[in-house]
């Protein structure tokens, strides 16, 4: 059982309201993993302080000294790789494998930033009058408000922490309520690589408490979160009024299209992978299959015999590949999004409710998968964040192209064919910043930009070389004699 507390300037703190909240596992809500602090305003405003006090000598440190402590965190979190899965699997649900995924995910972030802080960060330009040093250099905001989502409770912190910190800015972190144990446990480790102390902040507490705080304070000098649409336009409300920069990174509602030259075998499987895994609680999770008519039987014929074979499992079980959803709340209003499917015409192919027998002690979901969904339902429309999909059918690949834009998102998007026309015509006109041919819509890797366009995103980049222009800013400076 797990007592996690608050991180503020390199101390532990229980919480000055006393107010904790229990966690349960979802796969079995009996059991109670732990508690976690509620912190106040008050511990709120002493993290963005103890971070502000902080910033002024380690932003003066070099980009190589900071890269060792980073260098460091990394060797920690390698060390206890199977602890800080194990603790995502029995907060969040996510299966052991891919939990071990994404932990080792960051440590090669970790080790990635460690190492950004020995590149040049500026560029030389040449003077006109031939004898003056022109030059860019880039500098820290100051502050980052890290506002993070529960549902990749390792990496995302990691994308956001880890820059922030190796370009030179302290961090006050607020990790999503279901996460909150987690946020914990990667806390006491990342602490072991010896930060000086308020460098790194994390407070965990409500949303319209803690979070609240952090992007309306004015020593907040830059907010990155990741969630959803909802909180984010609260985000960017309130950078804009007080002029901090931010960077929003929100939902999906990503398409796959099956062309009539796919391999079908494979699109099958990846497309199930990409809609299942993790519970489908992934921004890049595919949601909708649109298939042209030609192969929409024997594609969906593969689809259900795969989706058949799908076993739900506790997710500390080795093999398991779909274990609960988060907790209660997100199980409803999953089951809520399917029956209203039903109620607007699609029909239900497989699935569409929680399980009963041993499982029901969980907040378990059966893969679920829908035909005949119309594309401008709210079943296509709307992110559920759940083991749904739906299949849509397309005339052909103009129809396929036009269906899988006509939604508010544009994070993922992939296409199956072997024929580098339609290769091109999809790559030309997909709107989507993720794209995969012949791949199942995902992220990318962690040297690689990540993000998505219209609304799943402010557009700027996290991850790789990108991360500097958000975590930064630019300086032009001109030596003369
Ligand atoms: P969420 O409800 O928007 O919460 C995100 C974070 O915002 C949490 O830490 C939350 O704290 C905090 N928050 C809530 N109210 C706030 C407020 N008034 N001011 C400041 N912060 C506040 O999202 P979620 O349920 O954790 O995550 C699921 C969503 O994230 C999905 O829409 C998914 O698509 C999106 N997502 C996007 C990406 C991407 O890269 N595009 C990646 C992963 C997830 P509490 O938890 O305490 O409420």
């Amino acid at each position: 059982m797990f007592h996690a507390k608050l991180y503020i300037n390199g101390e532990w703190l229980d919480g000055a309201s006393g107010e904790k909240q229990n966690r349960s596992n979802p796969a079995n809500l009996y059991e109670t993993i732990g508690e976690y602090t509620l912190a106040t305003k008050e511990e709120a405003e002493l993290a963005i302080t103890a971070a502000k006090a902080a910033s002024k000598a380690w932003r003066s440190l070099s980009g190589t000294s900071r890269g060792e402590v980073l260098f460091r965190a990394a060797q920690q979190l390698e060390n206890e790789i199977a602890d800080i899965a194990n603790i995502v699997c029995r907060e969040m649900g996510k299966p052991v494998g891919e939990a071990i995924a994404e932990v080792k995910r960051g440590v090669a972030l970790l080790r990635y930033y460690a190492g950004e802080g020995m590149r040049a960060l500026g560029e030389t330009y040449p003077a006109s009058d031939g004898k003056s040093l022109l030059y860019t250099n880039r500098v820290p905001l100051g502050v980052i408000g890290a506002i993070t989502p529960w549902n990749f409770p390792v990496a995302i912190p990691i994308w956001k922490i880890a820059p922030a910190l190796i370009y030179g800015n302290a961090v006050v972190w607020k990790p999503a309520d279901p996460a909150s144990i987690t946020a914990f446990r990667l806390m006491q480790v990342l602490e072991k690589a010896g930060f000086p102390k308020g460098v790194i902040n994390m407070v965990t507490g409500k949303g319209s408490i803690v979070g609240q705080t952090i992007i309306s304070h004015p020593l907040v000098d830059g907010i990155t979160f990741t969630g959803s649409n909802e909180v984010g336009k609260l985000v960017a409300r309130a950078a804009v009024e007080r002029g901090a920069k931010y960077q929003l990174e929100m939902g999906g509602k990503n398409p796959t299209i099956v062309a009539a030259d796919a391999d079908l075998e494979k699109a099958s499987a990846l497309t199930l992978s990409a809609a299942m895994r993790s519970a489908g609680q992934k921004c890049t999770a595919t949601s909708r299959v649109i298939v042209e008519q030609s192969v929409l039987e024997s594609f969906t014929a593969l689809l259900l015999q795969k989706a058949k074979e799908i076993r739900l499992s506790d997710p500390l079980e080795p093999d398991c590949y779909l274990g609960p959803v988060v907790n209660e709340n997100q199980q409803r209003s999953i089951l809520a999004a399917i029956e209203q499917g039903v109620r607007d015409g699609a029909r239900l192919l497989i699935g569409g409710k929680a399980p009963e027998g041993s499982l029901s002690n969980g907040c378990f979901i059966e893969p679920t998968i829908f035909d005949r969904v119309h594309p401008r339902s709210e079943l296509a429309q709307h992110e559920i964040f759940g083991p749904v999909l739906s299949i849509i059918p397309a005339d052909d690949l103009e129809q396929a192209l036009e269906i899988a834009n006509d939604v508010e998102f544009g994070l993922s998007a992939s296409i199956f064919t072997k024929d580098i026309d339609r290769m091109f015509t999809f790559l030309n006109r997909i709107e989507a910043g993720l794209i995969k041919i012949n791949g199942e819509t995902a992220g990318v890797e962690p040297h690689a930009p990540f993000g998505g366009m219209k609304r799943s995103s402010s557009h700027s980049r996290e991850q790789g070389r990108a991360a500097i222009e958000f975590f930064t800013a630019l300086q032009t400076i001109s030596i003369s004699t």
